[in-house]
């Protein structure tokens, strides 16, 4: 009989860990947040609302900028980056406030091997190979060696804010050479259009942490590329701040993004 009921228990403890599982699965595991919007960003609302701890609630791997347009964000295992204007890498407060990031838990799905010298466009196309379906997110974590890493950070803003494509002009440059570190980003499906980046989404941080940013170009020489397939996405937007009061996100911004993007 103690046997029987010891089995039950096992049996049922087992059930209950598969339905937690899965739900935590649905919860988390599969989930692109993102705060605000790109065309919200790209209009320059640079002021933030959700802090870096509440994002860190929602995910420990993204990107993203920050308050005032302070850098290009990295989060990797669980701890935010900022790379700053001077191309230096900081750990910002929890309290920092971001205007637009993207995170989710990173899981790996599949992993590939990366080969040397491929560039960034032909790292996409390697990219699109393996994942045919468009129509998914998806988090694309690649630490590898790198011969070429063009990366850029962005200035501070002061008000009244202009326009991101505006900004860019203002953009520091940083060519790396022969460095090892991570890629961080996102592709994401073509209907995201005006919510958040069509296509691929790079930033990047060195392995000793002191340089990173907005991937515009690299050369690989060696990698390992892990891919988690994510099919929900929340998006919270700004209400306390009315950042997004007045602000007309009716117009078709690709033009601009496509300036500050590449
Ligand atoms: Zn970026």
């Amino acid at each position: 009989m103690g046997k029987f009921f010891s089995f039950r228990k096992i049996l049922l403890l087992s059930l209950l860990g598969m339905v937690l599982l899965s739900g935590w699965g649905c919860a988390t595991g599969n989930r692109l947040t993102q705060t605000s919007t790109i065309d919200a960003l790209l209009a320059g609302v640079y002021d933030g609302e959700m802090s870096c701890g509440e994002l860190l609630g929602h995910g420990d791997f993204g990107i993203g900028t920050f308050d005032h347009l302070d850098g290009e964000m990295v989060v990797l295992d669980g701890t935010v980056y900022q790379v700053k204007i001077d191309g230096r890498v900081y750990q910002p407060s929890k309290e920092l406030k971001t205007p637009f990031a993207s995170v989710c838990f990173f899981t790996s799905d599949q992993e590939i091997t990366i080969e040397p010298g491929l560039n960034y466009k032909a790292l996409k196309l390697l990219l699109d190979e393996i994942l045919p379906n468009r129509n998914l997110f998806v988090a694309v974590k690649i630490e590898g060696l790198f011969k070429r890493m063009k990366v850029r950070s962005v200035p501070a803003q002061s008000k009244p804010y202009q326009p991101l494509a505006q900004v860019i002009k203002d953009q520091k440059i940083f060519e790396l050479e022969e460095v090892a570190g991570t890629i961080v980003g996102f592709r994401s499906p073509p209907f995201v259009k005006g919510i958040n980046v069509p296509g691929y989404h790079f930033h990047f941080l060195d392995q000793k942490r002191q340089a990173g940013g907005h991937i515009l170009n690299l050369e690989t020489i060696s990698g390992s590329c892990q891919l988690d397939i994510l099919n929900t996405l929340t998006l919270v937007l700004p209400t306390e701040s009315g950042s997004l009061a007045g602000i007309d996100l009716s117009q078709d911004r690709s033009h601009a993004l496509e300036k500050v993007e590449r």
